[in-house]
């Protein structure tokens, strides 16, 4: 039986930066880890580029995780995206924010975050087991933990196991499990950060073309669960783009999405389309079109969509036509067949109850001594490399209070 004073389960970013922050505290800690190396989401993360964080400040980093903001209030301003920069910076590895705001290590090779992380854990003693996949945990005085290599025991231990998505990186959702064993409640988990499929794709023709900052609508049934606004991308076969895969997490099969392509109501549109008709009736209805600046093939799109053949002039519309055109461009509601799976889901909405967790701490509020990390909890941020840097904050916030009850 090998005895620690704090345990990680898990060696994502979240677990990792734990692991080292409470070595150099000079806490006893292991990583036990299921795969052959640590950090293989990381290797994966910004395309193999790993966009760490974002150049946001805290305040504006707090919007980023839908519903759940407020749970990461503490360990952002502990350990904020610029704490992380500047960490970075001190170990030696520069980094570099694109126009976006996204940040990257300057050499864009996650590779290097991850071996630099592997020099700090020796640099602190921290313990690796690797092809250590933890099968169960049980707590009395202290937590028992059996893995694939034999028995552990820690007065702290933290589940840091990831979500459910790209399990081929090692999170296969295993710490629920854990979590859940020593009495905690799982909120559903499902894969976010996706693209989205909806019925009858009629979007095949313009596979690259994106809009950016138009407004995006989910419904269930006439009920609207969200507006924001955010850039959208067709694919051959789905809709992506930043405000699809951020907006995921409250969408469903059977829900309903609508865009607002051109940026003003369906009256207004109403109103333009009136008067542009009076004065140029013998415009052709795609000319008319172009006045919103939409792309051409978009165009041809819409009209085919509308039924309204290319060679119309707009005096030639009827009511029907022209209320069917501009719906399609305001508010036309498409709806959702599927979401993406755990293949190409990057991160998890739901996990381990946030209500049961202290925010100032991570500390399980059932469990003393247990404490959770990064995606495995009930969080999920937006793309911009807010799901690492929450993984890094929670874990930090952990292990800077095991160096104070030690
Ligand atoms: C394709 C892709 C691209 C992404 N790009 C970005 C990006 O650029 N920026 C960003 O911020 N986020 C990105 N993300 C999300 C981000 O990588 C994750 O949110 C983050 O890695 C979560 O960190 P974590 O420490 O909670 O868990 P993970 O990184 O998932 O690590 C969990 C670890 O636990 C181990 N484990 C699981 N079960 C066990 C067990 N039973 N025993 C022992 N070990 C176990 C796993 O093997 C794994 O190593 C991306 C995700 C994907 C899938």
């Amino acid at each position: 039986m090998k005895k620690y004073d704090y345990i990680v389960v898990g060696g994502g970013p979240g677990g990792i930066f734990s692991a080292i922050f409470a070595g150099s505290l000079g806490i006893k800690t292991a990583i036990l880890e299921k795969k052959n190396r640590m950090g293989k989401k990381i290797l994966i993360a910004g395309s193999g580029q790993c966009n760490i964080t974002n150049t946001g400040d805290t305040k504006e980093f707090l919007t980023k995780y839908g519903d759940h903001g407020k749970f990461l209030r503490t360990s952002l301003y502990k350990f904020s995206p610029k704490d992380l920069q500047d960490f970075f910076k001190k170990e030696g590895l520069e980094l570099v924010a694109r126009e976006d705001g996204k940040i990257f290590p300057i050499t864009k090779k996650s590779t290097d975050v991850v071996n630099l992380l592997y020099s700090l854990c020796k640099k602190y003693n921290v313990d690796i087991f690797e092809n250590c996949e933890v099968l169960e945990v049980s707590h009395k005085e202290n937590f028992g933990i059996i893995t694939k290599l034999g028995e552990f025991s820690s007065k702290n231990l933290l589940i840091s196991t990831g979500g459910i998505t790209y399990p081929a990186t090692g999170s296969e959702g295993e710490g629920y499990k854990f979590a859940k064993s020593l009495g905690h409640k799982i909120i559903e988990v499902k894969p976010c950060l996706t693209p989205v499929f909806i019925r009858d794709y009629p979007f095949v023709e313009l596979a690259g073309i994106s809009f950016k900052k138009i407004s995006i609508s989910v419904y269930n049934e006439d009920k609207r669960m969200k507006e924001s606004f955010g850039d959208i991308l067709f694919t051959h076969k789905n809709l992506s783009g930043p405000g699809i895969l951020d907006n995921s997490r409250y969408m469903k099969k059977g829900y309903f999405l609508a865009f607002n392509f051109i940026g003003i109501p369906f009256p207004t549109y109403k109103e333009h389309f009136i008067s542009y008709s009076n004065n140029n009736g013998k415009n052709l209805v795609k000319t008319f079109l172009g006045t919103y600046k939409l792309p051409e093939r978009f165009i041809k799109n819409m009209m085919f969509e509308a039924q309204i053949p290319e060679c119309m002039k707009i005096s030639s519309l009827n009511k029907k036509e022209r209320d069917d055109l501009g719906r399609y461009l305001t508010e036309y509601r498409y709806e959702i067949t599927k979401l993406g799976g755990i293949d190409i889901g990057m991160a998890t909405s739901g996990g381990i109850d946030t209500k049961e967790i202290n925010p100032k701490t991570m500390e399980s509020k059932l469990v003393k001594g247990l404490y959770f990390a990064g995606e495995v909890i009930d969080i999920d941020g937006d793309t911009g490399g807010y799901n690492i840097q929450a993984a890094i904050s929670t874990g930090i916030l952990a292990s800077k209070n095991i160096g104070k009850t030690l």
